[in-house]
């Protein structure tokens, strides 16, 4: 009885070995490693807001060289103390780069001395490709409708948190933008798309844009470039700006 026991658990030993080195290796783990393409090198800056190695520098606190004013006009906002500010009527400002799928980062803060109140208090605003407005507006403390406060792309689509910080104190913004495809008839193809971190907190979420903003009636596509500049707003109000860099994708 033993002896056959025995016998019997060598063969089931034998029987697993030789299926163990007969089996083929059909899915190696190779099989799903890429190598090709390699991702490029680039040099991170030395914090996450400091602008990596492939960025263009869009404002570094020295002059508004990388923007236009309206009508072709120099940009006349004010350069100071290495911030970019608002001057009160002088109006819109334009990159003289255009951009399309886009990494921002860009810094703001609205005036320390609070004034007004709604859209009326630290308002002003990042035109993506120069049509998709993400919301500058001191939403600390400040009752507005939902689409239209801080981190909003305005009128469309509400911050999934408020993440304000006090008046005075500087904010972060870092966007990524999927810019809208376009068919030849002029029509949607693939609407943009946008997340937008605020102070470290998501905001957007790969939220889908439904046309250019518009501050009365629903947003509309209309056909664009695939590359567009981007502008800040004049809304009035003495925002300030500094550390804005982007990388095309
Ligand atoms: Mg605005």
């Amino acid at each position: 009885m033993k002896k056959s026991i025995l016998y019997l658990s060598l063969i089931g030993t034998g029987l697993s070995v030789t299926a163990f080195a007969q089996e083929k290796p059909v899915n190696p783990p190779a099989l799903t490693e890429v190598w090709k393409p390699v991702p490029k090198l680039i040099t991170p800056g030395a914090s996450a807001s400091a602008a990596p190695s492939d960025a263009i520098i869009l404002f570094d606190g020295k002059d508004a060289a990388a923007f236009i004013g309206e009508n072709g006009q120099p940009a006349k906002w004010t350069v100071s103390n290495g911030n970019l500010t608002v001057q009160k009527g002088a109006g819109t400002i334009t990159t003289k780069e255009a951009f399309g799928d886009c990494q921002l980062h860009i810094e703001w803060k609205s005036p320390e001395v609070v004034k007004g109140e709604g859209q009326g208090r630290g308002n002003s605003g990042i035109f993506l490709m120069g049509k998709y407005e993400l919301q500058v507006l001191d939403s600390y403390n400040n009752v507005t409708y939902s689409n239209g406060q801080a981190g909003s792309i305005y009128k469309q689509l509400i911050p999934l948190a408020n993440a304000s910080r006090k008046p005075g104190e500087w904010q972060t913004y870092d966007v990524v933008f999927m810019a809208p495809r376009f068919n030849e008839d002029g029509s949607v193809k693939i609407p943009a798309t946008v997340t937008v971190i605020h102070n470290g907190v998501l905001v957007q979420n790969h939220a889908t844009i439904a046309g250019a903003t518009q501050y009365i009636g629903a947003p509309a596509y209309e056909k664009h470039a695939d590359k567009e500049p981007l502008s800040l707003q004049d809304h009035g109000d003495a925002v300030s700006y500094r550390n804005i860099w982007i990388r095309n994708l």
